[in-house]
Order: C-alpha cells, then structure tokens, then sequence
C-alpha cells in the first residue's frame, strides 16, 4: 500500500470503496468524513441527527417496522386465504407472503440476525402461513 495514494488522512488506512469519491470526502473514507465533518458534537457511539449516520437507528427502525408489517399483512392474508379456499388469487397472495417471510428468516439466519429484532420471533412460515 506504499505507493497507493487512496490513504485516508483520519485514519490511516487505505480506502477500498467509494475510490471516486477520495478527494470529494477530503481524502478520507465515508464513514471519516461524516464523523470528521457531519457527525458534530454526538458521541460517535451515538446517531446524530443526519438519516445517513453510520450510528443512527433509522435502518433498524425501518427492518423492525417492516417485519412488523409485512408479518402482520402475512398473518391476515393466510387468514383469509385459508377462509376462502375457492379464492385462486387469495391463495396465491398468501403464498407470496409466505416465499417473502421465509426468504427473510433465512437471510436473517445466515446473518445471524435475531428474528426478535425484525419483529419475527416465534414465526414459523411452514406452520403459520401455509
Ligand atoms: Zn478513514
Ligand atoms: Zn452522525
């Protein structure tokens, strides 16, 4: 890395991704910059008030309000779907849902993110949404 000019000046290490952006961040990496510049007088353990901030809640706001959501959609459409077994089309919603939420606890598991922090504990799509 000795003769690779991408060092970040905060840092010290070099800066792999957002290359383009080198001398638009100052030099530095992202997530630098903001802490360098943006981040003010927060604690860097804690969000600031910028919906981009590296420790900011928002991306975790979203997935729990998501898994919420998209549970609590899920639930209702087996509900129906199951109350109406002649209804092609509400079958075939309630097995969307189902394709949606087991590809999302899958992901969560190879990420091992716990299901409780996406609002999917105790969810079991096999059992729940068939
Ligand atoms: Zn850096
Ligand atoms: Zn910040």
């Amino acid at each position: 890395m000795a003769d690779d000019p991408h060092v970040c000046v905060r840092c010290n290490q070099p800066v792999v991704v957002n290359r383009e952006m080198y001398e638009v961040f100052e030099r530095m990496h992202w997530v630098c910059f903001h802490f360098e510049f943006e981040h003010g007088e927060h604690d860097p353990d804690v969000g600031c008030a910028d919906p981009s901030c590296p420790m900011g809640a928002t991306r975790i706001n979203y997935l729990r309000d998501l898994g919420f959501e998209i549970r609590s959609q899920a639930e209702a459409a087996t509900k129906y779907a199951r109350n109406n077994l002649e209804d092609g089309f509400a079958q075939g919603v309630a097995r969307g849902y189902y394709v949606v939420l087991s590809l999302m606890l899958d992901q969560a598991n190879a990420f091992a993110i716990p299901p409780d922090s996406l609002r999917l504990e105790g969810l079991d799509p096999e059992r729940d949404l068939l």
